[in-house]
């Protein structure tokens, strides 16, 4: 009789599979630890599914003012080293500096696993430890964990919530009839073809909130935390993107566009993480432009960092972009030019020029189309 169950477990688990591919990755408490006065968590577990492609974990803490929180280690089941913080752990320098990076995070610390094809999961008993630059507190740290277990197509889809911000003339109610608005739409997904990935859903909205308080955006204020805390708890795989006015910094530089992270928060809504911001001021002139950058935060918030950071310090932790260091700065102003780089064409560079740097990377593609935000 043992050929008709043979069947039987065959059917159930095809229908399994199908029924994953379909949902939302659920979200998991991991808990919630006491750092020590120093701001070191103790081990958090974080277990490991058989199948899990992708897994991203956001941590808040209590009582926030001014801190800044970052991953300390990460050890795989067999205890060895996924990653140490390279800046201030003691192991920094026998462990070495793995293809992983987290950055320092304000307000939430987002944090995705794998962000290289040179550093994969496996299953089983994972932990790590957060820090959070406290000045001498204990702090109470709550983290959440979404696995994302549906196998990787070739060609993924990233669905993307569009939210109007005071755009002159541009609303969710004539967006869809807009030439400027498909326009970026129909670029931004040609430039993430090259990854294997592309635009799914598309909806529009127009923000709820206080519109004066957001239309231009202060980068150096808690503005776009603030913004990001608005998308909806339910977003699912959607990812989110704020047409702003405009984006503003005290030093004086013209910001086209800035995302949560990287990584942003995947299927988490409601976070200081949780979305992008894309300044739409220029939409109507050329729209491929604004495109490229709204490619560019959408590919940070999907887990991608730059291939070269401003100075030339550090890189992201790919080994098929090119990289580029401070002694290929010519002029010494401290600041990398495209043409002073090999990656100066990748949409990644820290300032992709306008129209000619729009190449993405068979690795960023693996990292792009792996997030647990597309399906
Ligand atoms: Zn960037």
């Amino acid at each position: 009789m043992s050929p008709p169950r043979i069947l039987l477990a065959l059917t159930a688990a095809l229908a399994l599979g199908a029924c994953k591919k379909d949902e939302v990755p659920e979200q998991e408490e991991l808990g919630t630890f006491t750092t020590d006065t120093g701001g070191l968590t103790e081990d958090i577990p974080v277990d490991v599914s058989p199948d899990a492609q992708s897994v991203f974990i956001g941590c808040e803490w209590n009582d926030q003012s001014g801190d800044v929180a970052t991953v300390w280690e990460i050890k795989k089941p067999d205890s060895s080293y996924f990653y140490v913080n390279q800046e201030w752990h003691p192991d920094a320098a026998s462990a070495g500096n793995k293809p992983m990076r987290v950055g320092n995070h304000e307000e939430y610390l987002p944090i995705l696993m794998p962000v290289s094809p040179q550093a994969t999961l496996s299953q089983g008993a994972w932990s790590m430890r957060v820090w959070v630059a406290t000045g001498g507190k204990k702090r109470e740290v709550s983290c959440t964990k979404v696995e994302r277990t549906a196998e990787v197509p070739s060609t993924a889809l990233i669905d993307v919530a569009f939210v109007f911000v005071g755009i002159d003339g541009i609303n969710a109610g004539n967006a869809e009839g807009n030439d400027a608005v498909q326009g970026l739409i129909t670029s931004m997904g040609n430039i993430w073809a090259d990854a294997g990935l592309g635009v799914g859903d598309v909806s529009y909205s127009d923000f709820g909130g206080d519109v004066n308080r957001f239309a231009v955006i202060d980068n150096d204020s808690t503005e776009p935390y603030d913004l990001y805390k608005t998308v909806p708890d339910d977003v699912g795989r959607t990812i989110t993107i704020f047409l702003v006015q405009e984006i503003t910094s005290g030093d004086g530089a013209i910001i086209e566009g800035v995302a949560a992270g990287p990584p942003g928060a995947a299927t988490i809504g409601g976070t200081a993480k949780s979305g992008m911001i894309v300044a739409a001021d220029s939409l109507a002139d050329d729209a491929s432009r604004v495109a490229q950058v709204a490619a560019h935060e959408g590919a940070h918030f999907l887990g991608l960092f730059h291939t070269t950071e401003k100075d030339g310090r550090a890189n992201d932790p790919l080994s098929d972009t090119p990289a580029c260091s401070g002694s290929d700065d010519a002029n010494g102003d401290g600041r990398l030019a495209p043409s002073e780089c090999g990656d100066g064409s990748n949409l990644m560079f820290w300032a992709p020029p306008a129209d000619s740097a729009n190449s993405l990377s068979d690795d960023q593609g693996w990292v792009l189309r792996r997030n647990p935000a597309a399906r």
